[in-house]
């Protein structure tokens, strides 16, 4: 009797609680999310509707570190640690949409980094396999990538200039690091048909991100903009 009563006294405290801010918070973001595909992504181009959907419904805030979240849905480049960055908004956009994803492709990502670019090629694709040389970076997207319960996204912790050979052939490939030349293994693991986005260029240089596709064995090569990612780390 007493304990009840004692329940009933913390009841008001409840009501001091403002609940509705976390739904709120939600709606913040949506709105910041369709400003951003608005403002940078459809004003600069993009026209793949698959695409412009997958970009306002992936929450890109829930993939970057507490202390720049509200910087999420900026037009620039985000720290997500260990020196890396998550792309700006814009260049995730660009990239996808060169891939034209199929909804069953098997798609192969070198760079996991946040997992935001694995979650947005999952919303498209039908197998997502993305590789991370740094194993903190590698476990944190895992466990975002599950709690938003994205489930046909594989994390490996490794050198990715290898591919993943044993998930291999790949309809699709999307580097997010820079290599100074194309990886051989990536090109041997990419399907006949297939197409792969990289970016090509030394560390600390303007590097030019580069479009490929695989034709009869051959590889079709377009330069497409000049870009600046961190570059591709070497492991044993
Ligand atoms: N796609 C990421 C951003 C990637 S930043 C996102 O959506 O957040 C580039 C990432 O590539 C970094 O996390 C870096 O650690 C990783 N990386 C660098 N060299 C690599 C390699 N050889 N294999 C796999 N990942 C690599």
């Amino acid at each position: 009797m007493r304990r009840i009563s004692a329940l009933l006294l913390l009841l008001p405290l409840f009501s001091f609680i403002p609940w509705h801010a976390f739904g709120q918070q939600q709606d913040d973001f949506a709105l910041l999310r369709n400003r951003m595909v608005r403002e940078q992504i459809l004003a600069r181009g993009i026209k793949d509707q698959r695409v412009l959907d997958v970009m306002r419904k992936v929450p890109r805030h829930l993939f970057v570190p507490q202390n720049v979240r509200t910087y999420a849905y900026n037009d620039y480049p985000l720290p997500i640690g260990y020196g890396q960055t998550i792309s700006q908004p814009y260049i995730v956009a660009f990239m996808t949409e060169a891939l034209h994803l199929k909804p069953n492709d098997r798609v192969l990502e070198i760079g996991t980094g946040s997992g935001y670019q694995a979650a947005v090629l999952a919303e498209l694709g039908g197998e997502v396999y993305t590789i991370e040389i740094i194993e903190p970076l590698g476990k944190r997207a895992r466990r975002t990538l599950d709690r938003l319960g994205y489930r046909n996204v594989q994390v490996k912790i490794g050198d990715g200039y290898k591919g993943w050979p044993e998930k291999a052939p790949f309809d699709a490939i999307m580097v997010t690091c820079a290599p100074e030349k194309v990886p051989e293994p990536l090109v041997d693991q990419l399907r006949e048909g297939g197409r792969m986005i990289i970016p090509v260029g030394r560390a600390g240089a303007v590097q030019k991100l580069v479009s490929i596709v695989k034709k009869k064995g051959k590889l079709e090569t377009k330069e497409v903009m000049y870009v600046r990612f961190v570059p591709m780390l070497r492991g044993d």
